[in-house]
């Protein structure tokens, strides 16, 4: 048997987030490759976002009663009829949205398969999908697993704001859908009403479709608040909305998103689903659905986060490292550029490598979210994503540890 696997679909995959080429035989996601460098070293992870307390007892416990009831064969194809109803009624309650439960909702194995499938069912070869940059690794991929040519338009340097004006000049007449992502992981932007018009604008323009990524939604801070672009005038009728359950109830594990949107549009990544997971995991489902009737753990969840997440930004600044303070997710960008001199390291991708032996503390290069070689990825060189989804000890530990660091 060849020790390396042989050429595929697999390497453009690779290539697109940025893994091919280190070690191809162990092309794995820079999240996976950061949590087992931090076992290995036994550094603090603030490298990968998942919660270190798991969500409410009430979902927990309604997840073994439906076990215990015997939901453990295939759930519907589009998803329980009750976290349909569910996910619909979150829409109306939240944003006002009128989406039909049976038609216009299907549930997936989280966001991340939403994404794949609907761009596996929208996109192909010679159509153009942009999205800003940096991007989540996913969306990249899923671009390149459908055969399309990914554009990325940058933020704004220094404050990842929306470039209008470069989002409107990378439309070509074979682009066909944008990416979206708001709350935008790794940089934490709210994307404001104003923004998002204009996004909407481009897309009505030039009769794009929109699929948006809004699983960071309800973990929103200080006076930012989430729209979804749905929401927006001409936008329902061309837009794909992403979400999941597995930031807003501290459960990324249990892999429970959903997409919703036009009937044709769902049918369409529907067809793609049914082929890719078939269902989705039966007894988290109606556990989901009463999830989403309740309101208060989100919003306990976003409270207590902003706090962390100035405990993480003060003490970042405190140790050297400049942040832009996020208004959302789960995660801040700090700048170090003058930590990696002061440790002789070359940039931010070498400095996240280096941290765990140098500090204990694990971080994860803001460059794996840009396109190698980008201009976006050497604007931000020095940029290392750190997340502030961990208890306060935690929290306070690592920053401890970079601030014992030589100054
Ligand atoms: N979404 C999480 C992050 O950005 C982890 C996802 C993953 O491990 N693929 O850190």
């Amino acid at each position: 048997m060849p020790t390396s696997p042989p050429p595929g679909r697999w390497t453009d995959v690779a290539r697109a987030t940025g893994l091919l080429g280190a070690d191809d035989a162990v092309a794995q996601t820079i999240f996976a490759e950061m949590t087992s460098l931090a076992a290995r070293t036994g550094a603090i992870n603030l490298g990968q976002g998942f919660p270190d307390v798991d969500g409410p007892e009430f979902i927990r416990s309604a997840a073994k009663d439906a076990i215990d009831a015997g939901r453990n064969q295939y759930a519907p194809g589009d998803g329980a009829p009750e976290l349909r109803r569910a996910i619909a009624d979150h829409q109306r309650r939240h944003y006002g949205l009128d989406v039909d439960p049976d038609s216009q909702v299907l549930v997936t194995t989280g966001a991340t398969e939403a994404i794949a499938a609907a761009l596996l069912a929208l996109v192909g070869q010679g159509d153009e999908v942009i999205t800003l940059e940096p991007f989540y690794d996913s969306h990249a991929a899923g671009i390149a697993l459908a055969g399309a040519t990914h554009v990325p338009v940058p933020l704004t340097a220094d404050d990842f704001r929306l470039d209008a004006a470069a989002l409107r000049a990378a439309v070509t007449p074979r682009t066909r859908l944008i990416v979206l992502n708001t709350p935008h992981n790794p940089t934490g932007t709210v994307l404001t009403r104003v923004e998002l018009e204009q996004v909407a604008a481009v897309a009505r323009d030039a009769d794009l479709l929109v699929l948006t990524d809004e699983v960071y939604e309800h973990l929103v801070f200080d006076d930012a608040t989430h729209v979804p672009i749905a929401t927006l005038p001409g936008m329902g009728e061309r837009t794909l909305t992403v979400s999941s359950s597995g930031k807003t109830f501290s459960l990324t594990g249990w892999k429970v998103g959903w997409v919703h949107g036009p009937a044709g549009l769902v049918t369409a990544v529907r067809t793609v689903k049914q082929f890719v997971t078939y269902t989705s995991g039966a007894p988290f489902q109606p556990a989901i659905a009463q999830a989403l009737d309740d309101d208060a753990a989100p919003r306990a969840l976003a409270a207590s986060l902003a706090s962390r997440r100035d405990l993480l930004c003060e003490g970042l600044t405190a140790a050297g490292l400049d942040v832009v303070v996020p208004q959302g997710t789960y995660f801040v960008v700090a700048d170090g550029q003058h930590l990696a001199e002061r440790l002789g390291v070359a940039d931010g991708h070498e400095l996240s490598r280096r941290l765990p032996e140098l500090a204990g503390v694990v971080g994860i290069p803001v460059s794996a979210f840009c396109r190698t070689g980008s201009p976006t990825a050497s604007a931000l060189a020095a940029r290392v994503r750190f997340t502030f989804v961990k208890r306060e000890d935690v929290l306070r530990e690592a920053v401890e540890r970079l601030h014992r660091l030589p100054r």
